[in-house]
């Protein structure tokens, strides 16, 4: 399994900073979240890819998909996937393709047909796209938001999307016979503790606590969502922690799993 966080975009010297933005692209077929989606899919991936998983409806996890589904308007020979719980398409028709901010692509057809199709999941039930397996597990946000347990052949991997403290995830972990590696977030430094209560996100010191959750203490723990105003900081408080299975996720870098 290739696993690569999308960069919000390319300057002249290569990935743009600061990450504002979520999307992760798997095999340069599967998207997590559409963040970034629409402004730094590769050419392989703008061909490719043709399902998203959302985790959420937040701004920063959603922004790049109408951008993409517009770029690809005239070439889709099947309709655009977006799969996610019934709550998140409602924000999505209600909020981002109601006609005011963003067409209702999926009213609009091309010359093979639909473009933009909805396919709801159930919480903690598998489903399949492609060869990938995925189970969506409700998380700890401030609006309803899962992470997903993913599975391809021999790889398997964790993802929190974004979460405050959370039992059901490690539960859910812990009971894996393998895993690749598992993502949890840190979207922010420790001084702002109570804005991370607030928006229902972590800090590293919530995470340190997080981790003990874990009970493979060898899995190899990525840390994802970091708000780039913080980046640093939250970088070098979790270096601080010293806990050897934990690394941030580059920005653009392909992780092989
Ligand atoms: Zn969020």
């Amino acid at each position: 399994m290739r696993f690569q966080l999308l960069p919000d975009g390319f300057n002249k010297n290569g990935i743009a900073s600061p990450q504002h933005l979520s999307c992760f692209v798997i095999d340069d077929f599967l998207a997590i979240d559409a963040g970034s989606l629409g402004m730094a899919a590769s050419d392989l991936q703008k061909k490719q890819i043709r399902n998203v998983i959302l985790t959420h409806a937040h701004l920063d996890h959603i922004a790049g998909l109408p951008l993409f589904i517009d770029d690809l308007f005239v070439n889709l020979e099947k309709p655009f996937a977006v799969h996610a719980t019934e709550k998140v398409i409602d924000i999505l028709q209600k909020n981002i393709f109601n006609w005011e901010i963003y067409p209702r692509f999926s009213e609009l057809k091309n010359e093979f047909g639909e473009v933009l199709k909805y396919f709801p999941f159930d919480i903690g039930k598998e489903f399949s796209i492609g060869e990938f397996s995925i189970t969506a597990i409700e998380v700890n946000h401030k609006v309803q938001s899962v992470g997903f347990i993913i599975s391809k052949g021999k790889s398997k991997i964790a993802f929190s999307g974004d979460t405050a403290e959370t039992s059901e995830f490690w539960e859910i972990v812990n009971v894996q016979k393998f895993l690749s590696a598992v993502f949890i977030e840190c979207a922010l430094p420790n001084q702002l503790w109570n804005l991370a209560e607030a928006s229902h996100h972590l800090t590293p010191k919530k995470l340190a606590g997080e981790l003990k959750k874990l009970k493979n203490s060898r899995c190899p723990v990525y840390v994802i969502n970091l708000k780039p105003m913080y980046r640093k900081q939250i970088k070098q408080e979790i270096e601080e922690l010293a806990i050897t299975n934990v690394r941030i996720l580059e920005v653009g870098k392909v992780y092989e799993f």
